[in-house]
């Protein structure tokens, strides 16, 4: 007896019941199918595909201010550069129309400065998925580690597997100076594994459908793949380019020659040289001139220094400290610290050379012991005086510090 495939019932229960190829539905199933499909239609996305709203640049730097301390350099360019890539990604263009190229961005700024940050940021902002992955794992095809399609495999992740928001997501490529060239000269020190993972990159950024493995891995021939036009992805580099300095002041140098060389050349050296970099140190660094081409935006980020650090402990809107507070709100505890010990926590962080990355560990080192014992005490306040943040940080892991600094 004919009945329905989906919910049993035979026929002579139902007004009508469809038969298909291999088995039947009923009007029932039909229409509780198309409330499903309605419903699931109308589910808002977690990412934004249109970019109708896309802020200002200036409304975006405010932004950005709410979550990432200074470098207003890095956050103005990187707004400009990040506006200008959405506005050229709605845009259609007709044939008479310039077309807009695309800006990937490249950071430079010495570890834990803010690079990522940034770019996370501005991913949260825009509603858009976002990867981080680390260009020291990636190698040509042939050699041992992962495939350069393996970044687009983690952006489809992001994305859960939604293709069109992935198309326009930002990827953030660390350590990109790992990969450089060893020496300026190709033909002598061409080293393989920088190099040739340089030459991977270039057609991902510049713009190409990739056939992608939806579970990474390396490719194998009966794998379904998915094609991921990587020309509305926007790629942000970031690397610290340790000694980049150094080739910014010979560049600047040999060019002084011949004008009013000794007094500029005390201008140059006062000041922090990264803010004066340009494509050609990155070629000097070791960076292929295509790669550079393809990141036409360039900007740096300033090392922290002792004021910088302190407010990122407490401005952020999720600073580290307003994180820690909520954390025993959660207990009904309401914590209070001693200004002192925001400075003493700086100036550890500064000492033990962890930059920002060590406000965190710090500061997690002298929370411990109360984070364990002051939930199951009735107390309603807690005050982390100096002498208590002294004495659990100097008794506590300090050596491990020491060793690793
Ligand atoms: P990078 O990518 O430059 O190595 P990150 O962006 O990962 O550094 O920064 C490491 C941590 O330090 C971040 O989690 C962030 O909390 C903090 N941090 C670094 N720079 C800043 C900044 N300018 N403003 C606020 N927080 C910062």
């Amino acid at each position: 007896m004919d009945k329905c495939s989906f919910c049993g019932r035979p026929k002579k229960e139902v007004d009508i019941l469809i038969a298909g190829v291999s088995g039947h539905i009923c009007n029932n199933c039909v229409e509780q199918a198309h409330l499903i499909l309605n419903e699931e239609i109308a589910k808002p996305s977690k990412f934004d595909k249109t970019h109708k709203k896309i802020l200002k640049p200036k409304e975006m730097k405010e932004m950005l201010d709410q979550y990432v301390i200074g470098q207003d350099n890095a956050k103005k360019v990187i707004s400009v550069a990040v506006y200008n890539h959405y506005k050229r990604i709605s845009q259609k263009v007709q044939s008479d129309e310039v077309e807009i190229e695309k800006s990937n961005i490249i950071l430079v700024g010495e570890t834990g400065t803010g690079k990522t940050l940034l770019a996370r940021t501005i991913a949260k902002m825009l509603r858009v998925p976002f990867t981080i992955v680390d260009a020291t794992v990636f190698t040509e095809a042939g050699y041992v580690g992962e495939d350069i399609e393996s970044i687009l495999t983690r952006l489809l992740q992001a994305a859960d597997y939604d293709t069109v928001a992935a198309e326009r997501g930002i990827v953030f490529i660390d350590e990109i100076d790992k990969i450089a060239r060893k020496g300026d000269n190709p033909s002598i020190t061409r080293d393989v594994s920088g190099e040739g993972v340089q030459q991977g990159l270039l057609k991902l950024l510049e713009g190409s459908v990739v056939n992608v493995p939806p579970q990474g891995g390396r490719k194998h021939p009966d794998q379904k793949m998915i094609p991921v036009d990587t020309k509305n992805i926007l790629f942000i580099c970031g690397g610290a380019f340790d000694g980049i300095d150094r080739k910014i002041a010979q560049r600047m140098n040999t060019k002084m020659v011949g004008f009013d060389a000794s007094k500029n050349r005390e201008l140059v050296e006062s000041e922090n040289l990264l803010q004066y970099i340009a494509p050609q140190d990155l070629k000097s660094f070791g960076l292929i001139p295509e790669l550079i081409g393809r990141l036409p935006v360039l900007t740096y980020l300033n090392p922290l220094d002792k004021k910088t650090l302190r407010l990122i402990l407490t401005e952020p809107k999720n600073s580290i400290i307003k994180q820690y507070t909520s954390l025993f709100k959660y207990d009904n505890i309401n914590l209070t610290i001693e200004n002192e010990v925001f400075d003493y926590i700086v100036e550890k962080a500064i000492e033990f050379k962890l930059g920002a990355r060590g406000l965190r560990s710090i500061c997690e080192m002298i929370m411990v012991d109360a984070m364990f014992e002051m939930p199951s005490k009735n107390q309603k306040s807690f005050e982390i005086t100096i002498e208590y943040a002294k004495s659990k940080l100097e008794k506590s892991k300090m050596k491990k510090l020491e060793m690793a600094s």
